[in-house]
């Protein structure tokens, strides 16, 4: 890690494209009149999934043969991360290219968010709100989860009087997109609940099939525009499809799934070393659920697979970017974590394909990308380089994308931060080798952990006990500019 490198993210700004053919200003801010149509966007992404659970990647004994498929064709981004590895935050930082301090939502989206009145704000601005004005039609499909909970609650499972997940997005909230068929959060996998444009917020209506596949068919009933009745065929558009599995409860999914797993001892399932032994208590949810975890995530990209495959019939595929990639990932019990909101490599770390055919060329990139970059990035690769909304604090990395040259940042933030506690929780970084996390909570001294992911990629031995100055250089050349960068409360 040099010191330049470290410094590259900093003095880098986003870089406008003027190779591309598409001219933003020929049709930004106007009524377009179009000869050739610009770049459709699909963004396909499920909730908690690993990027070790990718079969290409070698890791997770996992069936995905769409994904090993699309991996061939696409940009793989080999260290992508979510550098707040929960719902809500994410979401707000894939739509906005912000960081958490930023977009506001630095808590998921439920009834104890909502005392902190934690939401996407309806005047952040969006990917998809330049996309709309720019003359796009947009297409939501799934989990939004950025909206608060509002009492009376929504009659669901995922409320009680107790606790509340689920909300309803009104019409102005939906930051340009038009079609729109989505909830907040709902968890009950082969009965899931949406909302229609047109529905009110006691509308919404109950599905007797599995999330996914479902999500997979009005996503293919969108892009074939079945009836004329999904989108303007006269415009592109850009389609979101948030899939809620691979998600928990484990076991609400498709047989054919698990009977693909059928012949799986759970001890070769779980052949990770770090995952805690059999006889222990998260050494046992671990194997109780594996499998699960697994032929969900075989079934999602079974489903992606459809998605593809409609883009294909219909001749888009060249016209189509497509970004494959999930919210986070999933400890499952490893290291004794639950799922995510942790910075053990499975719980940050997520897939990220890129496929532009004719335009990217197929390979595997370790650049160290973050979530708020999404938004800068699609944005610039669609030729929107000079509308990318002051407000984005993430890098476009398009150019490095498109011609292979272009900054490249020393490290990731890793942020989690618990309700109004905004100046404590965890910070960190994580760079090419390393895995920084400082813990923090009122009237304790300080916990710091370092992994050295390239010695030890199961993150086993904490080295920050043996390291106090590499601890120390790590964090002033890398995690305070970021904290800096962010306007973070935690440098107080
Ligand atoms: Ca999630």
């Amino acid at each position: 890690m040099s010191k330049v490198g470290r410094r590259a993210f900093l003095q880098q700004t986003a870089a406008s494209l003027a190779a591309l053919s598409l001219s933003p200003g020929e049709f930004f801010g106007q009524k377009p009149q179009w000869t050739t149509l610009p770049t459709n966007l699909l963004i396909v992404f499920p909730d908690q999934m690993r990027a070790q659970a990718q079969q290409f990647m070698g890791e997770d004994p996992v069936l995905t043969p769409t994904l090993d498929r699309f991996a061939g064709e696409s940009l793989v981004f080999t260290q992508a991360v979510s550098n707040y590895p929960l719902c809500s935050p994410y979401r707000g930082s894939l739509m906005t290219g912000r960081y958490p301090f930023g977009h506001g939502v630095t808590g998921n989206c439920n009834d104890q968010g909502t005392r902190y009145g934690l939401e996407l704000r309806t005047g952040e601005r969006c990917w998809s709100d330049v996309l709309k004005e720019s003359g796009y039609s947009l297409g939501y499909i799934g989990k939004w989860h950025l909206d608060s909970p509002r009492k009376p609650y929504v009659k669901c499972s995922n409320n009680t009087e107790k606790e509340a997940w689920n909300e309803w997005t009104p019409p102005g909230r939906r930051h340009g997109f038009d079609f729109w068929y989505a909830y907040g959060t709902y968890d009950q996998h082969m009965k899931p609940m949406y909302w229609d444009a047109k529905a009110d917020r006691d509308g919404a209506h109950w599905v007797d099939q599995w999330g996914p596949e479902h999500e997979a068919e009005l996503a293919i009933r969108y892009i074939k525009n079945e009836g004329g009745t999904y989108r303007d065929p006269g415009k592109p558009f850009a389609l979101v499809v948030s899939m809620n599995p691979p998600h928990m409860p484990y076991d609400q999914l498709p047989q054919r799934y698990l009977d693909m797993y059928r012949d799986r001892t759970i001890e070769t399932m779980g052949h990770r070393p770090n995952i805690p032994p059999a006889g222990t208590r998260w050494g046992d949810y671990y194997r109780k659920n594996i499998k699960g975890y697994l032929a969900m995530t075989t079934g999602v990209d079974e489903q992606f697979g459809r998605i593809l495959h409609a883009l294909r019939e219909l001749g888009l595929e060249k016209d189509t970017i497509v970004l494959f990639t999930s919210d986070h990932g999933n400890c499952l019990g490893i290291h004794e974590e639950i799922s995510k909101n942790n910075s053990y490599a499975e719980s940050l770390r997520v897939p990220f394909l890129l496929r532009w055919p004719g335009r990217i060329k197929p390979r595997r990139d370790d650049l160290l990308i973050s979530t708020p970059d999404i938004c800068p990035t699609l944005l610039d690769l669609m030729g929107f380089g000079a509308a990318i909304p002051k407000s984005v604090e993430g890098t476009s990395h398009a150019r490095l994308i498109l011609t292979g040259r272009g900054g490249r940042p020393s490290a990731q933030l890793y942020l989690e931060i618990p309700y109004g506690r905004s100046a404590q929780g965890h910070r960190g970084v994580r760079t090419s080798r390393y895995t920084l996390t400082i813990a923090r909570e009122a009237g304790k001294p300080e916990q710091t952990t370092l992994f050295d992911d390239l010695k030890d990629p199961y993150q086993m031995k904490n080295i920050a006990p043996d390291n106090p100055f590499f601890v120390k250089e790590l964090i002033e050349e890398d995690l305070v500019p970021w904290l800096k960068k962010t306007r973070d409360p935690w440098l107080g």
